[in-house]
């Protein structure tokens, strides 16, 4: 008795209703395998730059609202080829971004990446 619907359906269905892309992605994180995301070693291996102690409840939401991830998932995408990079201190692994507060991965990414243009 229970009918399949199909992911255009499904997305009608989550605007009628009102939920934002922020609760669709939280839902569909929640899916996954383990909290990386599963899959290769290096999404397995602790972020260096996933220290976000000493920022405001604010600056840790542009983060969630941006959809930092410290594995880019989008090919040739990654914060350190993104106009708001910022290089990392000497010695360090971890870069800054110029509107996102806190360490950022080199090979992150967030839903406001631009192409690096100098
Ligand atoms: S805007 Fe996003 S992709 Fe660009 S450096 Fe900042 S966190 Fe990385």
């Amino acid at each position: 008795m229970s009918k399949k619907i199909t992911r255009k359906e499904f997305f009608q269905k989550i605007a009628f209703y009102g939920i934002g892309a922020a609760g669709v992605a939280g839902v569909l994180n929640s899916c996954g395998s383990s909290e990386e995301g599963g899959g290769s070693e290096a999404a397995k291996a602790p972020d260096p730059c996933g220290d976000t102690t000493g920022l405001t409840e604010m600056e840790i939401k542009v983060r969630t609202t941006f959809e930092y991830i410290p594995t880019s998932n989008v090919a040739n995408k990654f914060c350190d080829n993104c106009q708001f990079w910022v290089l990392p201190a000497e010695g360090s692994p971890c870069g800054g971004c110029q509107i996102i507060k806190g360490p950022i991965h080199p090979k992150g990414y967030c839903n406001q990446w631009i192409i690096k243009t100098a």
